[in-house]
């Protein structure tokens, strides 16, 4: 197995805090451990940034704004270009560091770099296609002029599961409107920001326009940013519990928001699907980052004339599937990213198994060093389970069967999130009523996957509040200026 030591984790290991383009010392020292989640043993120790570096780096910030702001948008398509070139000259070591501090399967951390990569080729061709609009007021005595510019300073903060993409579908679009940035990624998997910034900066980004800055406390950093009235942009990938708590902090000093908060997908499957596909995205829509995703399948509701079919053929595939750690080359499935989330996956499937449940294969953790769980499926889940209510962020299929279409989208939409729907069925009208019904900000329609670069990524209700990628991706990070003149 590789060590930590690898020319992968040298490039981010080491560094210390990244605030106004160089690499700096926290104010107060000190320093926290990152973990590799396939041993349970520490990879290196990270900068940690206090108060002071959060006051330091929104300086920088603040302070590069203006010009930032005004650079040609060809200046900032070409940085974001240079960086896409350097992430994929760069990516068997990123994907390493990735493996390493997150645990997901090397297969699977390549396909993340290209993921992350894309998002600053897409943002580097949006750069410069930031467009206004002019009008004849109705009754002809105004012309109406609309510019658009960045918002400003923004904060972005990351959580563990996608440790480059994440950052990378948040930077991409404010490098591109002209925003300068503090990034906090998540404590578990800092290193792959740190080697994101040292591109960025390679590729010739300015000094002030990006910090990042590693914590083992957020609160006491990101509180006083967010209420300083200089932070005029928060965007935010994790849970909807801090989401919740974010909104409340930014409200005080009226900070735009964008959320991108968690989900618990209805994967549905009628009795017209096409089994073979079906089986296929609920192993792609279970099974991607060991089923710690925002898009993870996790109410599988399959029609009654198909659920044993389908339980079988879902449990052989995955029971087939290879669990260990991440950087060997035939891991299929790597571990979950600590011990409280083990212990948490544990849990709700005791939960379910104690209202009724079967094991079709899987159940339980596996008793070695690192934090595995075997891939599981359960059959004839009862909905009042406590996995049908939660995330279950761990690679846990439950199985529910149901009769009728209008009772199932009832039930698919009886949840505070809406961030996507999977939906098989060979039957256009009913997969476009279906789609339409569903309160999500996506739909998986015969595919398990749903997330591109080139579309709005994001949710209803209390899944979030904005989109990241796509057209509209760059919007995020811009505010509508409008000039009246009259007619001369
Ligand atoms: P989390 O616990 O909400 O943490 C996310 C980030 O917020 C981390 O960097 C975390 O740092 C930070 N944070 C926590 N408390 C904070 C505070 N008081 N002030 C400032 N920052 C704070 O979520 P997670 O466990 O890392 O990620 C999993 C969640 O993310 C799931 O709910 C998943 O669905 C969601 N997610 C959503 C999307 C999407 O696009 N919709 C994508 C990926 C993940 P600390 O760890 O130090 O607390």
């Amino acid at each position: 197995m590789p060590e930590p030591t690898t020319a992968a984790c040298v490039a981010a290991v080491g560094k210390s805090l990244f605030i106004g383009g160089a690499w700096v010392d926290p104010a107060a020292g000190g320093s926290f451990p990152v973990y590799d989640p396939a041993t349970g043993e520490a990879l290196c120790e990270v900068a940690d940034a206090g108060t002071r570096d959060g006051r330091r780096a929104l300086d920088a910030a603040v302070g590069a704004q203006q010009a930032w702001a005004a650079t040609a948008p060809r200046q900032r398509s070409e940085i974001l270009r240079r960086a896409y070139e350097i992430v994929l000259a760069r990516s068997e070591d990123l994907a390493l560091l990735m493996t390493l501090e997150m645990g997901k399967p090397l297969a699977e951390a390549r396909g993340e770099v290209d993921y992350a990569a894309e998002f600053l080729r897409w943002f580097s061709e949006e750069a410069v296609r930031i467009d206004g609009g002019f009008a004849v007021s109705p009754d002809g005595r105004s012309r109406l002029l609309v510019m658009r510019q960045p918002v400003g300073p923004s904060l972005l903060i990351t959580p563990w599961n996608f440790p480059l993409a994440m950052g990378a579908r948040k930077i991409a679009p404010a490098i591109a409107a002209g925003c300068t940035m503090v990034l906090k990624p998540a404590p578990q998997t800092p290193l792959s920001s740190l080697a994101l910034a040292e591109i960025l900066h390679e590729a010739g980004l300015p000094a002030g326009v990006l910090s990042v800055l590693p914590t083992s406390d957020p609160g006491p950093l990101v509180e006083p940013l967010l209420r300083s009235g200089q932070i005029r942009k928060v965007s935010f990938t994790g849970s909807t519990q801090v989401g919740r708590l974010l909104l409340a902090q930014a409200a005080e000093a009226v900070v735009k928001a964008s959320m991108e908060l968690g989900g618990n997908a209805p994967f549905l499957v009628f009795a017209d699907a096409d089994l073979d596909k079906a089986v296929d995205g609920a192993m792609a829509a279970k099974m991607r980052n060991m089923g710690e995703a925002c898009t993870a399948a996790n109410r599988i509701f399959v029609h009654e004339s198909l659920a044993e079919e389908f339980g079988h053929r879902l449990a052989e595939r995955m029971a087939a599937l290879v669990v260990g750690p991440g950087t060997e080359p035939d891991v299929t499935v790597g571990p979950l990213i600590d011990d409280a989330a083990r212990g948490k996956v544990s849990a709700l499937v005791a939960d379910a198994l104690s209202r009724g449940a079967h094991t079709v294969t899987g159940g339980s953790a596996l008793d070695r060093p690192g934090y595995f769980f075997a891939p599981t499926v359960l059959t004839g889940v009862s909905r009042d389970s406590e996995l049908m209510r939660a995330e279950i962020f761990g690679p846990v299929a439950p199985i529910v069967s149901f009769t009728d279409e209008d009772e199932v989208v009832r039930a698919a939409n009886d949840t505070e999130w809406g961030l996507v729907g999977y939906v098989f069925t060979e039957n256009l009208s009913r997969a476009l009523s279906v789609a339409e019904r569903l309160e999500v900000g996506m739909v998986g329609l015969n595919t398990g996957l749903v997330s591109n670069p080139a579309a709005p990524f994001g949710g209803v209700k209390q899944s979030g509040l904005g989109r990241e990628g796509g057209r509209v991706g760059i919007d995020e990070f811009l505010e509508y200026k409008y000039i009246a003149t009259p007619s001369s």
